[in-house]
C-alpha cells in the first residue's frame, strides 16, 4: 500500500485565516501529519484576474468555480482593495499551526509575482522575495524556515541557487508522475543543486474539478485507486481549497485512504531519512512542461 506526505500550500489572507485553522482541525481529527508553506507578504490575488487573458486560463476559472472558491474580496485584494500582509495580519493563526504539532515552512513573499514573473526576474530579484520571505517567516516563528515549496510550480536555475543561498532541508516546486524519483537533487540546463527536491505526484483538486470524467463525487474514488500502487506520493492541497468549500470531501479522503491502508509520513521527516545516505539520492533534471488540467507552464522533473 502506498505512502502519501501532505503539503498545503497557502495562497490568501483568508486562506490562512479561515482555511488553515480548519485543516489543522481536520487533520488532528485524523492522526495525519502534514507540511503547511505560508504566503508571507502582500496577498496581491487580485492581480492574478490578469491572468484571465492567458489561454486556457477562462476554461479553467468557469470550470473550477475560482470566484466562489475564492471569494470576491480576495479576488480584489492587490487591486480595487489595497493588498493585505498576509504575515503581519495572520502571525497567530500561522504560530497556532506549529503549536498544533505540523510542520511550517515558505510557500513565498507574494504569490502573484512569483508565479507569474518569476522567469522575468534576476538573481537579485528572486533574492530579495526569498530574503523577505525568510525574514518574516524568522520574525513569526524566532525561527528559520527549513522548507519551500513555489506558488504555481514555478522555479529555475535563478531560484533553485537562491534556495542552495537560503540552508533548506528540502524543497518542492516540482511536478512528477510516479515515474520519476520523488526525492532528488535537481538539476537545471545541466547544473546540479544541493537541496534535496520533492515532487508532488498526485493531481491537485483543482485539476480534476469539472472535468466530465471526475464528477465531484467520483474525486476520491480516483485518487483513492492512485493510491493502491504501493508508491510513495506525495499530495498538494491548498489552505484555500480543501480548507474551505472542499474540507469535508478532504476529510473524506484521509478517512478512506486509511482504511484501505494507506500510511502517511511527515515531509520533514522523509526528506531527513534520505539525507542520511545521500550518494542514494538521484539528479534529476527540472524543465517546463504542461500537466494535465492546468494552464500554462509549471516544473516538471
Ligand atoms: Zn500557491
Amino acid at each position: 500500500m502506498s505512502q502519501l506526505g501532505i503539503k498545503i500550500d497557502v495562497d490568501t489572507d483568508r486562506g490562512t485565516h479561515e482555511g488553515v485553522p480548519r485543516l489543522v482541525e481536520i487533520l488532528q481529527r485524523q492522526g495525519v501529519p502534514a507540511t503547511f508553506l505560508f504566503s508571507l507578504g502582500p496577498d496581491n490575488t487580485g492581480k492574478a484576474i490578469r491572468r484571465i487573458f492567458r489561454p486556457g486560463f477562462l476554461k479553467k476559472v468557469t470550470r473550477t468555480n475560482v470566484a466562489g472558491n475564492y471569494g470576491l474580496r480576495t479576488l480584489l485584494n492587490g487591486t480595487l482593495l489595497p493588498a493585505p500582509q498576509i504575515g503581519k495580519r495572520q502571525s497567530e493563526a500561522m504560530r497556532a499551526v506549529r503549536d498544533a504539532g505540523f510542520a511550517c515552512g515558505i510557500h513565498c513573499w507574494d504569490h502573484f509575482q512569483w508565479q507569474d514573473y518569476l522567469h522575468r526576474m534576476d538573481l537579485q530579484a528572486i533574492r530579495s522575495e526569498m530574503k523577505k520571505a525568510r525574514g518574516e517567516f524568522c520574525r513569526i516563528f524566532g525561527d528559520d524556515a527549513r522548507c519551500a515549496g513555489a506558488p504555481g510550480w514555478q522555479c529555475n536555475g535563478r531560484s533553485l541557487r537562491i534556495y542552495d543561498e537560503s540552508g533548506l532541508l528540502w524543497a518542492s516546486d516540482t511536478r512528477g508522475d510516479g515515474s520519476t524519483p520523488v526525492a532528488f537533487f535537481p538539476a537545471w540546463e545541466g547544473e546540479t543543486f544541493r537541496t534535496l527536491h520533492l515532487s508532488t505526484t498526485l493531481p491537485t483538486l483543482d485539476e480534476l474539478m469539472g472535468r466530465p470524467e471526475f464528477p465531484e463525487d467520483r474525486i476520491n474514488d480516483h485518487y483513492l485507486a492512485l493510491l493502491q500502487s504501493g508508491e510513495t506520493h506525495i499530495h498538494t492541497i491548498h489552505a484555500e481549497i480543501e480548507g474551505l468549500r472542499y474540507a469535508d470531501m478532504f476529510e473524506d479522503l484521509l478517512r478512506r485512504a486509511k482504511e484501505s491502508g494507506t500510511g502517511f509520513f511527515d515531509l520533514s521527516a522523509f526528506a531527513e531519512a534520505r539525507l542520511k545516505k545521500p550518494e542514494a539520492i538521484p539528479t534529476a533534471e527540472i524543465s517546463l512542461g504542461e500537466i494535465d488540467g492546468r494552464s500554462g507552464l509549471v516544473a516538471v522533473a
